[in-house]
């Protein structure tokens, strides 16, 4: 039976083209500054006064990539690496990854072992899940590392704080647990009225009070994604959460940031094809729209299946040499077209979906607001059929 885990589809030819076949391929790929996401890392250091880090880099880091992500993270100095999966803490492993990697998402029973296998810090959110993880690290001798989850105001993962005592209590009579942190994610850090992180705020700290009413050490008190880094220093705690910060985009488009992070992701293909549509002649699926007067319009290899939203039809720009111009007609699965009016284009002439400088920068917010979404699913959506490239180049081996 094919096992996701053990098995993955070999992605080689796609992901880690030869230096000849890469010249060659498909042209769209995504391009990823890791100083910059270094800089950005550093630069969310200095804002929370030198606190411990967690990077977060689920989701293919925010579609980054999330081997070479998290080993630049790694050799920046990150603390604790976070992940949403089980899966994503394993490959990180077995990418030789030795940064401890805090897994974000609920814990089922049978997956236990795998996060003592691995190494992998554990997010304990019941009495009955931190039961089950003291019996199993029991039995193999082991002792596990887990983060208390806390629930104050987001329903999803973590015990109410109206009722954590009895898991913190628990917590203290578990001899192959090791508390090394305790946790709370808030909902609303990135609106502009700061109420309910407030009420999260004090909500988390009533549970705290725990600790302090028995004198004992609180573990490591973490609270803060990137809305809370931006907007709530009370938040920050003993360690901060950064996911879209740390990529250069905010929480919510807009919003002031004082920290100087910038993006690192530049989504670019080519052209491929060039033509004059006559006036009239429908463009793409459905015949949705059709020029006015005869114009020059140029074809990208890049569509819906690399994770460039359909719905982004008729809204969406790209950038030709520094242009921008409107996607026209439907956005087909490998294939957009693009129109570029009385401007000129040649085959093989870099057309930028996402990035660019300046005023002329195609932003995750941009596309975002064409595809009605957030900068968040813009990001991840890119997926793994458009290979990633490295800036700066990993040292060649034995250099
Ligand atoms: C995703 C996530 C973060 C990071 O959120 P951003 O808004 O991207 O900063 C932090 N903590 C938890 C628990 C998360 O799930």
């Amino acid at each position: 039976m094919p096992d996701p885990l053990h098995d993955p589809p070999d992605p080689s030819l796609l992901h880690a083209p030869t230096a000849a076949e890469a010249g060659v391929l498909r042209p769209t790929r995504v391009e990823v500054n890791l100083d910059q996401l270094a800089a950005n890392l550093r630069a969310i250091r200095a804002h929370v006064g030198g606190r411990p880090l967690m990077p977060v880099l689920k989701a293919n880091a925010y579609g980054h990539g999330l081997v070479p992500v998290a080993r630049r993270m790694e050799a920046e100095g990150a603390d604790i690496l976070a992940v949403a999966y089980l899966e994503e803490g394993i490959l990180l492993r077995r990418a030789g990854i030795r940064c401890p990697i805090l897994v974000l998402g609920g814990v089922v029973g049978e997956q236990i072992p795998l996060f003592l296998q691995h190494d992998l810090r554990i997010t304990a959110s019941s009495v009955a899940k931190l039961d089950a993880v003291q019996a199993c690290a029991a039995a193999a001798g082991a002792t596990a590392t887990v983060h208390l989850k806390v629930d104050t105001g987001m329903e999803r993962v973590g015990v109410h704080w109206y009722s954590a005592a009895p898991l913190l209590e628990a917590s203290l009579r578990c001899p192959n647990v090791h508390v090394e942190g305790i946790y709370s994610h808030l909902a609303n850090s990135d609106l502009p009225e700061d109420a309910p992180t407030r009420l999260q705020i004090e909500r988390f700290a009533e549970v705290l009070r725990f600790y302090e009413q028995r004198s004992l050490p609180a573990p490591l008190r973490h609270l803060a994604n990137s809305g809370g880094v931006l907007q709530h220093p009370d938040t920050w705690l003993d360690m901060v959460r950064p996911g879209i910060l740390l990529y250069g985009v905010l929480p919510a488009p807009g919003l002031p940031c004082p920290i100087p992070v910038g993006p690192a992701l530049r989504w670019t293909s080519r052209v491929v094809y060039f033509k004059v549509v006559p006036a009239g002649a429908p463009v793409s699926y459905g015949s949705t729209w059709a020029p006015a007067v005869d114009t020059r319009v140029i074809t990208v290899p890049v569509g819906y299946g690399d994770g460039y939203f359909r719905a982004m039809s008729g809204k969406a720009e790209v950038l030709v040499g520094g242009r921008r111009c409107p996607v026209v007609g439907r956005i087909c699965m490998d294939q957009l077209m693009v129109e570029i009016g009385q401007g000129s284009a040649y085959n093989g002439d870099e057309v930028i979906l996402l990035g660019g400088e300046g005023a002329a920068a195609i932003t995750a917010d941009a596309l975002a607001g064409w595809a009605g979404t957030i900068a968040y699913e813009v990001l991840t959506n890119i997926n793994t059929r458009v290979p990633r490239r490295y800036l700066p180049a990993a040292p060649a081996a034995g250099a």
